[in-house]
């Protein structure tokens, strides 16, 4: 008795299925136009101008830091009274860097570290104080991040993608150019769009505190500015079709590229991003040391065995930038 009465619940089941199924056509089991698409945290659309753009940006040299005194000290013997050897005595370097940029700054998914262009800069900067590359605290910054975690000293560098310009010069102080880069455009495969100027009314994404947000933001085409944290959010959002581009370095849409070949930079730089250390304001000794350390990247060719690891098929400038100093 009981084994008919379970045939008959699974005839009358498969005549449910089978009926719903309308002749072998695929099942809709959800009614997926209610389910709204996840977004990144903390994603904000048509934000306000921060405090600092509404005033008129300083005029200076962005590109010009300090010269380095003298030659290095011998690394492990840092002059005593100066910043690096209170960071010797401490034992580690502690660098603010991104972990989202793959070639500047990103987490290797087989092992975990850290690497790409930036943290080479930061791990030359650790064997210069200590002898030691691995002598680093890392910190995970994001763009809008960067100057408050140097003016609290939660950090003795930034090394992120970071654009010295005169604004952020009145906060911190920059390191000489280690590399430029230039703003572009980030579109799917599929888009006609090759300038921000064809997208007015539509939505460009980048992150929050960065200087990619405020020439979104000022474009002439009425632009909807979207902003996130991190870049990867911008891309997963181009990707879910939230936003119909990306607009930020060439260095970083190239890392975005490699990722993923649905999506293509298009068009030419529209702005100079010229990448600087950042350092607290009152450490101008740690300015100039980081300095020499990085004219000796690049008279050894570690500059450039960096920038062809991380950077080679970019098609970006593989001549180091020429430092610029202010004295
Ligand atoms: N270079 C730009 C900046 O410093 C964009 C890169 C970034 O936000 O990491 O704001």
């Amino acid at each position: 008795m009981r084994a008919v009465r379970a045939s008959l619940v699974f005839v009358v089941l498969l005549l449910a299925v089978t009926a719903c199924a309308g002749g072998g056509q695929p099942v809709d089991l959800a009614n997926v136009t209610s389910v709204t698409q996840p977004s990144p945290v903390n994603v904000e659309e048509n934000p306000a101008a921060s405090a600092t753009s509404a005033k008129p940006a300083p005029t200076c040299d962005p590109r010009a830091s300090l010269r380095p005194d003298g030659p290095l000290p011998p690394e492990g013997q840092m002059r005593v009274g100066s910043t690096m050897k209170a960071i010797q005595d401490r034992g580690q370097l502690i660098a603010g860097v991104d972990q989202n940029t793959f070639l500047f700054g990103f987490r290797n998914p087989s092992t975990g570290a850290l690497e790409g262009f930036d943290i080479d800069r930061v791990r030359e900067i650790a064997k210069a104080i200590f002898g030691d590359p691995n002598k680093v605290q890392y910190k995970v910054v994001t763009s809008a991040g960067r100057l408050d975690a140097l003016e609290k000293g939660e950090v003795d560098v930034v090394v992120r993608t970071f654009t010295a310009n005169c604004e952020r010069w009145q906060r911190i102080n920059f390191s000489a150019t280690y590399y430029v880069a230039g703003q572009r455009l980030l579109v799917d495969s599929t888009s006609s769009a090759t300038s921000l100027d064809q997208l007015g009314g539509k939505k460009v994404c980048a992150a929050k505190g960065s200087t990619s947000i405020t020439t979104i933001r000022e474009n002439p085409a009425k632009l909807v500015p979207v902003q996130v944290d991190n870049w990867t959010d911008c891309l997963i959002m181009l990707q879910q079709g939230q936003v119909s581009a990306v607009s930020t370095d060439d260095t970083i849409l190239a890392g975005m590229v490699a990722q993923d070949p649905n999506v293509k930079m298009v068009g030419d730089r529209f702005t100079e991003e010229p990448y600087g250390i950042g350092i607290p304001k009152k450490n101008t000794d740690m300015v100039r040391f980081v300095n020499a350390v990085l004219e000796r990247s690049i008279s050894s060719g570690a500059w450039l065995d960096s920038y062809n690891r991380w950077l080679g098929n970019t098609g970006g400038q593989a001549t180091p930038p020429q430092p610029v100093y202010q004295n």
